[in-house]
């Protein structure tokens, strides 16, 4: 606390991003990083950026990199704003285009940084519960709205709407801009993308974090109606003009040129993730089916708090939230079948 803070700073409450501890080597099961690395070709174009053209700015407009990824989902250039991870195009968002005379909507249970950027830019919400069952309930969202945004699968659940229920809330849902953040779209889901041409009200936001093993070097991006476009670049270009360095830029249009690796690395995924839903299953935990890179689940018997520290006193992290509703789950980043096996081997010895 300081006497120079202004009030806006005092009334903060930041998120709080999992555990990266730096004393010991965990298996690291707790913030939805790839558990392999990044395209190999990515990593040498990221290398190549790294030489004397590094005194140089990069390009403002980010063309190159907005232009592979146009070409990936069949979209235009104008589509397409880059941002500096996406939690950089998330506030983007939240400022452009949720502070409106009415709450925006989002789940009770969904990314908790939502509400931080609420906090930060004076937005008016109303949280729709889930299911019981924990699933989105699209009927219950008032199309008297000053927005709606939820994640696709939604996180930290794992559960996937399919695109049909995404098409029908926009239909019903002229008025006010709709984000889909699709952290985790790659991993079972079907993108919203294709229906960026259809609907002026639709953003799309993903991320190269999670399927593209590339959290560390902070891009993200947004697809959109040009008009939503321009508004993210009119904020960007008040804001920061280099939101992504050359080597970002260079290793992100890589990665996504490198369709086989991208492939391969998603589909042993998605394989360990069902081996591993399959083994809690039979050891009598209650899994929800996952669309994403990690799994969410709870044991009729054995309180989840516990799991957490006993897995973490044996070199394991996951994720614990202590926060009404779910603070008997854990989620559980899926990583390599050696770790999984590791994890279950370990889960079962403390059952
Ligand atoms: C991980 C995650 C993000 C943030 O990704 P970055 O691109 O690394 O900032 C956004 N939304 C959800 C739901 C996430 O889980």
């Amino acid at each position: 606390m300081s006497q120079f803070w202004s009030q806006k700073i005092h009334n903060l409450t930041p998120y709080v991003p999992g555990e990266q501890p730096q004393d010991q080597q965990y298996i690291k099961l707790n913030t939805n990083e790839s558990p392999y690395g990044p395209s190999p070709q990515a990593i040498a174009a990221m290398k190549t950026a790294c030489d004397d053209a590094l005194r140089l700015y990069p390009d403002p407009q980010c063309l190159s990199l907005k232009q592979s990824i146009a070409r990936y989902y069949d979209l235009s250039v104008d589509n397409v704003f880059v941002g500096n991870g996406s939690d950089e195009v998330l506030a983007f968002s939240f400022q452009g285009f949720f502070k409106q005379g009415k709450p925006l909507l989002y789940p009770d249970i969904s990314y908790s940084f939502y509400p931080v950027y609420c906090q930060l830019y004076d937005i008016d919400t109303r949280t729709v519960p889930l299911d019981n069952s924990f699933g989105i309930r699209l009927e219950d969202y008032p199309t008297d709205n000053g927005g709606i945004i939820f994640p696709n699968p939604n996180a930290p659940t794992g559960r996937c709407l399919p695109l049909s229920d995404i098409e029908a809330l926009l239909q019903r849902n002229p008025e006010s801009v709709v984000v889909i953040d699709e952290a985790y779209i790659d991993f079972g889901g079907e993108s919203a993308a294709a229906l960026v041409p259809r609907y002026n009200n639709l953003l799309v936001i993903q991320t190269f974090s999670k399927s593209r093993a590339m959290a560390g070097i902070r891009v993200g991006f947004a697809l959109g109606n040009k008009e939503l476009v321009e508004g993210l670049e009119r904020l960007k270009n008040s804001f920061n003009s280099y939101p992504l360095d050359r080597p970002a830029l260079a290793g992100a249009q890589a990665s996504l040129e490198d369709h086989r690796y991208f492939e391969q690395r998603r589909d042993q995924l998605i394989s360990v993730r069902e081996w591993t839903t399959n083994e809690l299953t039979s050891l009598g935990f209650e899994v929800i089916p996952s669309k994403a890179n990690f799994l969410f689940a709870s044991h009729p018997q054995h309180a989840a708090k516990g799991i957490y520290d006993a897995l973490k006193q044996r070199g394991i992290l996951v994720r614990y939230f202590n926060k009404a509703r779910i603070d008997n789950h854990l989620r559980i980043s899926i990583g390599t079948e050696q770790e999984m096996q590791r994890f279950i081997e370990v889960i079962r010895s403390l059952m």
